[in-house]
């Protein structure tokens, strides 16, 4: 064994590895120290800043041929890379949905990679961490332990993920053997028109087009009719479709509006159709202390996506997907007989993770949510959730006493659509300022927003979905916006 471990030097074969491991040491601590210093500093920085046009034609660099010292490859990064991020670490970044991140996630992705397992599965101690961050993903849900779920790339793979099992279940025909064109009456699933659009290119990578996933009208609060979902159902029964599913939203990405769950649920059952929620933004409201209630209903869903990379606040990528009906989910994508691939003992001796998804490879994503639970508890990520609840109340607040601000949806959870309208302007020209607000806000580096349309009325849209946000943030943003708005006007 002695001369496995340390073979002579060959002048032959080559490896990845350093000729010295000193050298690597040192730069790795300097690397270790600038993103201490980096996170530190962060509300030092623009939230972003457009990259100069040096920096940009670095990105039309040739492929290498020759190597490059790995100091200079690190200074490269430093001067090219880091001073121009997306800005979602920084805490006055609201645009779009996102987490902001956390260094015991970064700690962690760096450990799994120099761990280096393949969690397509396998008996070590990588796979039975993924199993148990599941595990507690059914936990905060209020999911049996018999339910199974998988770790993947995010929100919208978890979506497709549930509704292929959903298919697969409703189909009436053997899809994985016969393909969709043995399905009977043509499958219908229903969503409020608030719906991700990751549904609809789960319908289309289905196979069942996104005509078969039927856009509900909302009500006043943006949350789906149930009245109308009802009647839809009904209608596609009459006209000889097969009803197969219902969506319910946990937080739309619009406006944050939470669908009735219970209600949809009650449906689901008396119509015998599958319910899956998508709680990308709200499922993880489960373990807040003051706001759980409103998704009490989340438990009865027969699958649920959620996204540890929003309110949990994982580095990117991270989503997971739960199904109550374990063999089911198996039933949707194993392609070996339950264990008959595995061996009695050693390192093949556990159930192939890669049995309840499409990837084979799988990263190692399960170390970074471990991680952070492990160090704060659920109970600090559950009070964070209501902090920012909080914050988008404040933020309402300070909206409404304003006369020049108009509160365009009602605040539900953490979004906030608002508009600077001052009088006189009609609906084209209001929208072509609120535009300019915002890009003049993203352009000074002071705040990262961004905007959508609701109920007709085109807005501005504030999601708090950041650890780093202060009061103080929004009241700068309030003040930012109608300084731009009066200079805008003048
Ligand atoms: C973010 C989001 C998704 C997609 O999740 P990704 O993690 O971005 O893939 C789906 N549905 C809703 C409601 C979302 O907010």
């Amino acid at each position: 064994m002695d001369a496995i471990r340390s073979p002579a030097i060959s002048d032959t074969e080559e490896t990845l590895d350093p000729a010295d491991w000193s050298d690597v040491r040192a730069l790795a601590h300097r690397v270790v120290d600038d993103s201490i210093g980096y996170l530190r500093d962060v509300r030092e920085r623009p939230v972003w800043q457009g990259m100069p046009d040096a920096v940009k034609a670095t990105y039309d660099g040739p492929l290498p041929r020759l190597p490059t010292p790995l100091d200079d490859v690190y200074g490269q990064v430093a001067e090219n890379l880091m001073p121009y991020p997306m800005g979602n670490i920084h805490p006055r970044f609201w645009s779009w949905y996102m987490g902001s991140s956390n260094f015991t996630g970064a700690l962690a992705d760096f450990l799994a990679a120099v761990q280096g397992s393949n969690l397509g599965g396998g008996n070590h101690a990588a796979a039975s961490m993924d199993n148990q961050v599941v595990n507690w993903c059914k936990e905060m849900m209020g999911f049996p332990r018999s339910a199974s779920g998988t770790l993947v790339s995010g929100g919208s793979m978890a979506n497709l993920i549930a509704l292929t099992v959903a298919r697969n279940v409703k189909a009436g025909a053997n899809v994985r053997e016969d393909g969709v064109s043995a399905i009977g009456k043509p499958l219908r699933f229903y969503a409020s028109d608030q719906v991700h659009s990751c549904h609809r290119k789960a319908m289309e990578a289905l196979g069942l087009g996104n005509k078969a996933l039927r856009r509900i009208p909302t009500d006043a609060k943006l949350r789906i009719d149930v009245a109308a979902l009802r009647a839809a159902i009904a209608e596609d029964r009459a006209a000889g479709l097969q009803p197969a599913c219902v969506i319910a939203t946990a937080g739309t990405v619009n406006t944050g509006a939470i669908d009735d769950l219970d209600a949809m649920a009650d449906l689901a059952a008396e119509e015998t159709l599958w319910l899956h929620v998508d709680g990308c933004i709200g499922a993880l409201l489960a373990i807040s202390a003051a706001n759980a209630h409103r998704v009490s209903g989340i438990s009865r869903a027969d699958s649920v996506a959620l996204d540890p990379h929003k309110w949990l606040h994982a580095p990117f990528e991270v989503g997971c997907v739960l199904i109550r009906d374990a063999s089911a989910h198996r039933g949707a994508f194993a392609v070996s007989q339950e264990y008959l691939e595995s061996t009695p003992r050693g390192l093949a001796s556990a159930e192939w993770l890669y049995e309840y998804g499409l990837q084979t490879t799988r990263g190692f994503r399960a170390l970074k949510v471990w991680m952070a639970l492990q160090e704060h508890g659920v109970e600090k990520f559950g009070r964070l959730i209501d902090q920012n609840i909080a914050q988008a109340r404040y933020l309402t607040g300070l909206i409404e006493q304003e006369p020049l601000f108009q509160l365009v949806a009602p605040t539900s959870i953490n979004i906030v659509c608002f508009r600077y309208r001052p009088e006189g302007l009609e609906e084209g020209a209001l929208k072509a300022l609120n535009i300019e607000i915002m890009l003049r806000l993203q352009e000074e580096g002071i705040a990262a927003l961004s905007d959508t349309t609701v109920h007709g009325e085109h807005c501005l849209r504030v999601a708090i979905n950041n650890h780093r946000t202060r009061r103080a943030d929004l009241d700068l943003l309030v003040a930012e916006t109608l300084r731009l708005g009066a200079l805008l006007t003048r």
